[in-house]
């Protein structure tokens, strides 16, 4: 049995190195290699091997002693913590994780270090780097020679800070765009995905003869599988479908990224069927690797093995012995290596599962010539400083800008706009680089960047100015929608807020913006001026009220750093700078329809997968229906808060002088009676550290924009529940959790007493309970506020409206 898997693991190899066009001898030779390293390693070496730790969690002296495999750098995450760097910076911190990596006071083996990193369009943690659409733009531009060329820019990108590795191309295929995740799927069409992911692959990692030349890096077909089915768009949720269906849609592109020599692949954070992915030997192990003849290793994802039933983040054979190859884990590696050590010599993990993980992740490093590579200070293109935003990387940006334009709407020829004419420029995202790039922009979730941190970069604006100025146009630029000229036309310019992953996913499509363009919109239709309005956004929303007043609608998606493309295109500064983009999503005509996708069965788009006019191919889109009913689905699924809450929540602190929002800046009172840290419990930042120093009372709160209505939610049995771990208490006063509808309104329960210091628990709150209690549940503001006269500690992680009690420890009613 053993031999006969064996050789089909070779077999797949040699398939695919024969595809690739290296004779099949070296394939041979490979495995040989490997098994001389094999048999000379202890087997604390190889369980080293299995361990991919964030930068932050360990340093090279860590590296020097525990041998680990790989290290990563997660969103935001910068060499020496500065975002502020250079690529010799990298080059440096790789060095020294390198050397440390086979530096050796023994005569045992040498294997180099990996180190890999998200660099999904573009190498985005890297200051000053071209970043290009993301991948739902690039989806649009359905152009996959363009695709290939922009895989090899990010390669070269990688490989001058020294890294190996990028944790890209995602092979989502997002199938409710309330995913926060939504853009960085190139469709909600298998194919598409499947056409343009191996494009991507290839550009990375090479093909052909340039299979893993000195130009390329090992890319990570992510996240497998079904990371884009989830119900409700939920992140991290359950992927419910038959196994065909699984495949068919979620599957058909990891089938293209093997044939196309894909040698990482990153398991979803997501369940299929309520079994989490970290733990499914079935798919995994069975269809992943001995169906699909996958050779390369399976990747966690951060902190992912923790979620696996019956694991922690310390412990997780189970994630192993499914077939996870590689841990990639932060605070919590040593104990987590400690026990896995453990868990082979009392043969909870079999020595065959090490031995086939280590083999596969030393395939990989010796394929991708890691095992044979010069240090980072040596290698080819390390520190080329020259190559960052050269114009090679611009140009081809730009052209992915252009031909990613999705053009909605253009009556009465509102589009091209001649460049001589007045034009009036409105909207803070016309200007402001972070909007652009959207979130994985040198930061993880791209709000809390400036102009500064992108230098080189273009933004909308500046590509207009760019193109009037030459062709004797004016523009004036406003954000506050004050202005002074008479314009021929104007440019309205909105913007989905950054964000990354869960702090992304929605309710429903429509678009909340503090923005006051409507109004603007309203003003401009009033005085008769033609409005063009750029959409930039993650996903397809519902606008029809915004394209009603409009007279042209461009879907500009998140561009990137080369925003000037957009005036090349809306200007036609040249004859061929026509709309190419199509639509590679659906786009909604009413916001409740968020799983909307071609081939669905009652098909009923505003414009449907595959749309987007051009000059020369227009067409009159009359008014647009406004109305709509809010979908009487209940709330039940999507967490309200993770970390950073979503719309229309809202963290706030206080005490009976003084409230303040908690945002990146502020998070503390001025007494420092309350003070908030964010910290990284399951992934970055999604927990809150509270500290209470009160001698009068001071809270934390969860607090709505928008009045809330639970009353259906409370028909259907449903549970507010709340992860709370409770780190110190000093004095004997309450900790109470209320909920309040207005002033004087609401219910409380002391849950203090009800905890054990330093332990995680999920407690859920009946909501018809809260009702006994005195909270009227049509007009919820605040759904959860801890409030204490004394002084605490603890910690917040997720708070949910769950239907039904689902393995949450109920707190009981009868507390007023
Ligand atoms: C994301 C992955 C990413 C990883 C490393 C996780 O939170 O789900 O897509 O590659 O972080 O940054």
């Amino acid at each position: 049995m053993e031999l006969k898997l064996r050789l089909i693991m070779i077999m797949s190899s040699l398939a695919l190195l024969s595809s690739t066009g290296i004779a099949n001898s070296l394939a041979d030779n490979t495995e040989y290699r490997i098994n001389t390293i094999l048999y000379q390693m202890s087997l604390e070496e190889k369980v080293a091997q299995l361990f991919m730790v964030e930068i932050g969690s360990i340093t090279p002296k860590d590296l020097e002693k525990y041998k680990v495999g790989a290290i990563l750098n997660g969103g935001g995450s910068f060499p020496y913590k500065k975002k502020d760097h250079t690529p010799d910076d990298w080059v440096n911190l790789a060095e020294e994780y390198f050397q440390a990596s086979i530096t050796r006071s023994d005569d045992g083996l040498k294997i180099p270090v990996l180190w890999g990193t998200d660099a999904v369009h573009g190498h985005n943690n890297l200051k000053g780097a071209t970043l290009f659409p993301h991948n739902i733009g690039l989806g649009a531009t359905r152009n996959a020679d363009l695709l290939r060329t922009i895989g090899e820019i990010t390669a070269i990108q990688v490989l001058l800070t020294g890294l190996d590795l990028t944790f890209a191309p995602a092979l989502s295929v997002p199938r409710d765009d309330r995913w926060g995740r939504t853009y960085e799927g190139f469709s909600e069409h298998p194919s598409l995905v499947s056409e343009l992911g191996s494009s991507v692959i290839k550009g990375l990692q090479g093909y052909d003869d340039s299979y893993f030349n000195s130009q390329h890096i090992l890319a990570t077909a992510k996240h497998f599988i079904g990371d884009g089915g989830t119900l409700r768009g939920v992140d991290k949720g359950n992927t419910v479908l038959d196994e065909d269906e699984l495949l068919g849609i979620h599957g058909e592109a990891y089938k293209h990224a093997i044939a196309n020599g894909i040698q990482v692949i990153m398991a979803s954070f997501s369940s299929w069927n309520g079994v989490k992915m970290h733990g499914h030997k079935y798919l995994l192990t069975d269809i992943l690797k001995n169906e699909l003849g996958f050779d390369g290793f399976i990747v966690g994802d951060y902190n992912g093995h923790m979620e696996v039933s019956g694991c922690s983040v310390i412990s997780c054979p189970d994630a192993i012995n499914a077939g996870v190859d590689m841990f990639m884990v932060t605070d919590g590696w040593k104990e987590l290596l400690k026990n896995t050590i453990e868990q082979v010599k009392s043969n909870e993990i079999s020595t065959a599962r090490i031995n086939d993980a280590v083999r596969r992740i030393l395939r990989v490093k010796l394929r991708s010539g890691l095992l044979d590579s010069n240090n980072p200070m040596a290698r080819q293109y390390a520190s080329m400083e020259n190559l960052l935003g050269s114009k090679k990387h611009r140009d081809t940006a730009r052209q992915a800008v252009r031909e990613s334009l999705v053009l909605l709407k253009n009556n009465n020829k509102t589009l091209p706009i001649d460049a001589s004419k007045k034009i009036l420029v409105l909207g803070e995202p016309a200007d402001n680089i972070k909007y652009t790039t959207g979130g994985w922009s040198m930061s993880w979730q791209g709000s809390d960047n400036n102009n500064n941190d992108f230098p080189g970069a273009k933004s909308i604006l500046d590509g207009l100015k760019s193109i009037t100025s030459i062709a004797g146009g004016e523009i004036e630029y406003s954000t506050d929608g004050e202005f002074s000229i008479n314009p021929d036309v104007a440019i309205i310019v909105i913007s989905e807020e950054p964000y990354a992953e869960y702090q992304g996913t929605l309710q429903s499509l429509k678009f909340n913006s503090k923005s006051k363009h409507l109004e603007w919109a309203k003003t401009l239709k009033e005085k008769n001026i033609s409005t063009v309005t750029i959409f930039l956004s993650g996903r397809p929303m519902w606008m029809n009220r915004e394209i009603n007043l409009s007279d042209a609608f461009v879907a500009a998606w998140l561009p990137g750093t080369e925003a000037d493309g957009i005036a090349e295109v809306i200007f036609q500064e040249k004859p061929d700078y026509d709309f190419k983009g199509k639509l590679s999503f659906s786009w909604p005509k009413d916001p409740n329809q968020a799983s909307l996708n071609f081939g669905d069965k009652n098909y009923e788009p505003l414009f449907p997968y595959g749309y987007g006019l051009t000059y020369l191919n227009n067409k009159y889109i009359g008014q647009l229906e406004e109305n709509y009913l809010i979908s009487s689905e209940t709330d039940f699924g999507a967490p309200i808060l993770q970390g950073w809450p979503r719309n229309p929540f809202k963290v706030i602190v206080g005490s009976h002088s003084e409230s303040v929002e908690v945002n990146a800046k502020y998070k503390k009172l001025s007494d420092e009676s309350v003070t908030v840290q964010m910290i990284n419990r399951l992934v970055q930042e999604d927990a809150y550290r509270v500290k209470f120093k009160g001698s009068s009372k001071v809270f934390w709160k969860l607090s709505s924009t928008e009045k809330l209505n639970w009353k259906n939610e409370a028909e259907e049995a449903g549970v507010l529940s709340l992860d709370i771990k409770i780190n110190q208490r000093d004095s004997n006063e309450a900790l109470n959790l209320v909920s309040r509808c207005g002033e004087g309104c609401g219910s409380k329960i002391e849950i203090g007493d009800e905890l054990i210091i330093g332990q995680w628990v999920k407690i859920g709150i009946d909501l018809n309970c809260m009702e006994q209690n005195g909270l009227n549940l049509e007009k919820i503001y605040d759904p959860l506020i801890i409030e204490s006269t004394g002084n605490w500690e603890f910690d917040i992680g997720e708070i949910s409206l769950l239907g039904g009690t689902g393995g949450t420890a109920m707190l009981a009613c009868s507390i007023n």
